[in-house]
């Protein structure tokens, strides 16, 4: 039997619910405006019971999943909440992949349907018999593909949807693991509600907000930072395809935008263009950072243009907050992931032999609460050594706590490079690297930069006799990898540290060329 709808019944905190609400209460409120048309909250709802109606009709039920492949754009969050209503799970692709990346994740998930960018569609149809996906629907005209909006045209609203639990897997996104092959990190819907009640229990957002959405959405960033919790609000999501610096300052101004969500270099980027001297910037209440800690200067320089920082740590396991820095300058601490404020949420360092350790020793940093995935995708083993017994989810980031318990990330266990905001694995680009006939040894590194905030960094000890540019490693690889895992820069060595194990010591290459492994 049904409870009525207080917040710990499943209908407040399924994603199904949250467009479906906001629509009965101000139909006309605009919710997902892209170039020049918006969606009212009635519109986009309608939208989404099509959708979810097509994608019952075309054999998807409860538990089955629909992947979403494509730059920015209404139909991937039109997709989502489409998955919701009919109880199935929605996994966002990263759009840079190769098509084996892509092939190697559809199959995992074990996709049966694919919406795609029309753009994206060659692409897919290389790897196609490789997937389980029987139905591939594209944004446009594609030979082979049905229509996107073909489709919604003729589609009645779903008349039943579902309401899937509170912890039904609502989405699952890949994140890339030190193995090398991607892991599918289960979000359910309870874990995307209760992200969202402690960013409202720690930034102030409105139903009056504009949030401007050019960060990926396929990025837990992207999707549930600033996005979704903006929507459920009531208030309204500008989406854009891409980051593009001059059109973010020139739709601030346009769309008199209130809050934007971005990783460092984004912001740095929008610093760096002639307009940003002059862009009306006054209708921004915050911008909203994440990924890495704002660097003092970036601060100033928007401080000087009267626009303020919030910012959060987290991970996509954890839906993403774990740590926030709100706007105030009593709040901040420079350099600091965030302070442990945040009001659902338990989070501690601990030693290897996970035991706390005080304030000013290093320990992992380590997530409790509701946000907190409940595990990866058919992958008990790697669970199971993410999240220990007591529930804590390990980050593999290394922090360290002040007294006034603000952590700072100061190394990262997981060996993961961030370069312009997105995670690349060592690991991955290794593995790939050292197919090339010259190379005789290879290690991934993040070196310190400017622009990419860090520099995937290949260290090469060539075969005796051979020699190799960083450009042909480059192209050599771009067969397999997306481009941000490319190497930015390759250095030259004549042999690779080892321990006696053999075990390439990471850290003495890291002091050799200057790589701190974080921010
Ligand atoms: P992802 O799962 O792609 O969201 O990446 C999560 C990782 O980004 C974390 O494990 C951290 O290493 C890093 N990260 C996220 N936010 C911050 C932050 N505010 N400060 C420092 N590192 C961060």
């Amino acid at each position: 039997m049904r409870m009525s709808a207080t917040v710990t019944t499943p209908e407040s905190m399924e994603l199904g619910s949250w467009i479906s609400r906001r629509a009965a209460i101000g139909p006309d409120r605009p919710a997902v405006t892209y170039g020049d048309s918006t969606l009212t909250f009635a519109d986009f709802q309608h939208r989404i019971d099509c959708l979810a109606a097509e994608l019952a009709a075309g054999g998807i039920s409860a538990g089955d999943r629909v992947a979403y492949l494509g730059p920015n754009h209404p139909a991937f969050l039109t997709t989502l909440f489409a998955c919701a209503r009919v109880g199935a799970t929605f996994v966002p692709l990263n759009f840079r992949l190769t098509a084996p990346e892509i092939a190697y994740i559809l199959d995992d998930c074990g996709a049966l349907t694919l919406i795609a960018d029309a753009a994206l569609a060659p692409t897919v149809d290389q790897i196609r018999d490789q997937t389980p996906v029987r139905r591939f629907i594209a944004l446009g005209d594609v030979d082979g593909w049905e229509n996107y909006d073909d489709l919604l045209a003729r589609a009645q609203p779903i008349a039943d949807p579902a309401h899937p639990a509170p912890e039904d897997v609502a989405v699952i996104m890949y994140t890339s693991g030190t193995t090398g092959r991607p892991k599918g990190a289960m979000l359910s819907h309870g874990n995307l509600f209760w992200n969202n009640v402690n960013s409202l229990l720690s930034f102030d957002t409105l139903s009056t907000d504009i949030t401007y959405v050019s960060a990926p959405l396929f990025h837990i960033g992207g999707l549930n930072v600033t996005t979704l919790v903006t929507l459920q609000k009531g208030g309204h999501v500008v989406l854009a395809p891409g980051f593009d610096p001059a059109a973010a300052l020139s739709a601030i101004e346009t769309h008199r935008i209130t809050t934007m969500f971005g990783v460092p270099a984004m912001f740095l980027f929008m610093s760096q263009v002639p307009q940003f001297q002059t862009a009306d910037l006054s209708s921004l209440r915050y911008l909203m950072c994440g990924g890495a800690p704002v660097p003092e200067p970036l601060m100033r320089k928007y401080a000087d243009r009267g626009v303020t920082f919030a910012q959060g740590y987290g991970l996509t396991e954890t839906a993403p907050l774990a740590l926030v820095m709100g706007i105030d300058e009593s709040d901040r601490k420079i350099g600091a992931a965030g302070n442990k404020v945040l009001p659902l949420s338990d989070v501690r360092l601990v030693d290897a032999d996970n035991a706390e350790v005080p304030p000013g020793q290093p320990g992992e940093v380590c997530v409790r609460g509701p946000q907190v995935m409940t595990g990866y995708w058919k992958n008990p083993g790697a669970t199971e050594s993410a999240i220990d017994s007591e529930g804590w989810f390990h980050t593999g980031d290394v922090g360290r706590q002040d007294d006034d318990g603000y952590i700072y990330v100061v190394d990262r266990l997981k060996d993961m490079v961030i370069s312009g905001g997105e995670n690349v694995y060592p690991a991955e680009v290794e593995s790939v690297l050292y197919s090339h006939p010259a190379v005789a040894e290879v290690a991934i590194l993040g070196v310190p930069d400017d622009k990419w905030g860090q520099a995937v960094t290949a260290v090469v000890a060539t075969v005796p006799g051979e020699s190799v540019t960083l450009d042909e490693l480059r192209d050599f690889a771009a067969a397999t990898l997306a481009r941000y895992k490319l190497p930015l820069r390759v250095e030259f060595v004549d042999a690779l540290p080892r321990n006696p194990s053999g075990k390439v010591l990471k850290y003495r290459l890291r002091e050799q060329f200057g790589a701190v492994p974080t921010p």
